[in-house]
Order: structure tokens, then C-alpha cells, then sequence
């Protein structure tokens, strides 16, 4: 990393009380918090692929890039502990780029306790590529894992979807509380989030379950981004489509059993509503009801990346 840039953000970064030794030497020490398990992901962002510079603020693509990861462990029921942000900028504006980006990270990473410990800037004749590293801390009950719904689980979401390209794609809020407070609280069975698709995210879940999933239609919390999509598109896909497909929600879904499930939904002791919208059972794919009952087969649409 370019040592002014290194001096610079270490000014910017607060002492952390995990982190022994951070950013400025080989490698970073990072204490864990319950000498267990240490849960990993990674997330990389490309320029015009998750996002555009030409279109966004440097700030709120470094938000994303961060809070993207913070998704991630979200979706495992981890507590976040430290963030490693590499950077490979264009050489044209790298620098002041890169202090956007970590105008966008670091106020972040403070509202979630992170310690940024370090990462990695090189420059070249490309577009901006953000690869952001978190780790996280699990608690008694161990990370929340796609594989462990089972038949009979209800299927419940927090918040709604659909249309995030609108704008609430950078502004992630990942659901870190939600689901620690959720996974203290109850026997959660399985949980993802919500980024390539609701379809599709459930349907991973479900075959790392070897099971398949009943979504009720009716129930599909649709956010007014989806509402508003459709009718600027006007290409015939509802709202609906938009919520199951679009993707960037950076929801959760989680699988509990039915008894739990009522609990969840009475008390919704989480600031963002939980709603139920369908059942695990045993026989693989996805399915939807409609709202006169008939049930098809349901299209696991939503993003992926393409390469040969
Ligand atoms: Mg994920």
C-alpha cells in the first residue's frame, strides 16, 4: 500500500480493543473474542458490475463494499470483529479515490465495532476492484448455516424487496443485530441473505438442505422501490417479480420450526418486521401458491455473474 495513504488512514482508523496490531506491519493481530471459531467471507466489487463511479458517490461505494461482507456474516449469525479492505485503483485519481472509499468504510466499521486491520492498494490501468475480507466471532450456538432447514420449517424474511437498484443497493444496512438478537433469542435452523435474489438465495438455502420450499405469493413483503420499478420499466414484470428476483436486498431469510416461527411473529422483537412466507418441505425446488391456491413450479430468478 502507498505509505501516504497507509499514514493516512491510520490517523483515520480508532484503536480497537481486539486489535493488538493493525495497519502498518506485515500483518495484522487480531484477538479473538471467544478463542472459538473465527467465521471468514469475502466479497469483491467491480466498477460497472456492482456498481458505477460515474453514477455514485466514492463514499457510498466504499459503504457497500464493506456492508456487503457485514451481510454476510450477518446471514451467519457472527459478530463482526475486523475488516481487510484491498484496492486496486485506477491509476487516474487512486489516491482521492481511495480516501472516498474509506470516508464511505470507516464511519461504518465504527458503527459496528470493526476494526479496519488492514488490506492491500495497488493501482493500474483498470477500473476500480474493492475486495473486502471480515472476519466475525460466533456465540454458543455456533454460526447459522444455509444447511440446516428442515421439512416443516416456516420460512420467514426480515424487511421487503424488490427494486434496490434504485438507489438502496449502496446503502445497505446489513441486518448484524437483527440476527444476533434473533439467533440469541430463538432455534434458528437455517438462514442466508438476500443478495443474488429472494428465489434464488432461498434456493440455495434449500439444496445445501437437500430440501425445496412452498413460497405463499400473497405474503412477499414488496418494497415501494418495486412498486415504483414496475411502473417506470412498464415491461409487463409486477412488483412481485421485482421482489422475488432483483436481488441487493441484503435481507435475511431464515428457516425455523412452525411452533417458533409464532413466537418470532408475535413478539417481532427485531426494528424491522418479520414476515412468514412459506414452508420448508422435503421435496426438492421451489414452489409458489398463488392467491387461489394453485401451486407451480417457481423460477429461482436473480443475479449471477457469467463467465465461461
Ligand atoms: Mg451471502
Amino acid at each position: 500500500m502507498e505509505t501516504a495513504l497507509i499514514e493516512w488512514l491510520r490517523r483515520r482508523v480508532p484503536a480497537h480493543a481486539q486489535l493488538p496490531l493493525g495497519i502498518g506491519d506485515d500483518a495484522a493481530v487480531v484477538e479473538s473474542l471467544d478463542a472459538g471459531r473465527t467465521v471468514v467471507s469475502t466479497d469483491m466489487l467491480m466498477d460497472g458490475v456492482d456498481f458505477r463511479l460515474t453514477e455514485a458517490d466514492p463514499r457510498r461505494v466504499g459503504h457497500k463494499c464493506l456492508a456487503v461482507n457485514l451481510s454476510d456474516l450477518a446471514a451467519m449469525a457472527s459478530r463482526p470483529t475486523a475488516a481487510f479492505v484491498s484496492l486496486a485503483l485506477p491509476r487516474k485519481g487512486g489516491r482521492a479515490l481511495a480516501e472516498g472509499l474509506f470516508e464511505g468504510i470507516l464511519p461504518l466499521a465504527e458503527d459496528f465495532d470493526v476494526a479496519v486491520a488492514g488490506g492491500d492498494t495497488n493501482s493500474w490501468n483498470g477500473p476500480l476492484v474493492a475486495s473486502v475480507t471480515v472476519l466475525g466471532s460466533v456465540g454458543q450456538n455456533g454460526p447459522l448455516m444455509r444447511r440446516g432447514a428442515r421439512s416443516g420449517d416456516r420460512v420467514l424474511v426480515t424487511g421487503s424487496f424488490g427494486g434496490s437498484i434504485l438507489g438502496r443497493h449502496l446503502d445497505v444496512r446489513p441486518r448484524v443485530r437483527e440476527a444476533l438478537r434473533l439467533a440469541d433469542r430463538y432455534p434458528l435452523h437455517a438462514g442466508i441473505d438476500v443478495s443474488d435474489g429472494l428465489a434464488c438465495d432461498l434456493d440455495h438455502l434449500c439444496t445445501e438442505s437437500g430440501c425445496g420450499a412452498i413460497v405463499d405469493l400473497a405474503n412477499i413483503p414488496i418494497h415501494p422501490d418495486a412498486e415504483r420499478l414496475a411502473a417506470m420499466r412498464a415491461d409487463g414484470h409486477p412488483p412481485l417479480d421485482h421482489a422475488l428476483g432483483d436481488g441487493e436486498d441484503f435481507e435475511l431469510v431464515l428457516t425455523v420450526p412452525p411452533d417458533v416461527a409464532r413466537s418470532m411473529l408475535t413478539e417481532q422483537p427485531i426494528d424491522v418486521p418479520l414476515t412468514d412466507i412459506g414452508e420448508i418441505v422435503a421435496q426438492p425446488g421451489l414452489r409458489a401458491r398463488d392467491t387461489d391456491g394453485r401451486v407451480r413450479r417457481l423460477e429461482p430468478t436473480g443475479y449471477q455473474h457469467e463467465f465461461g
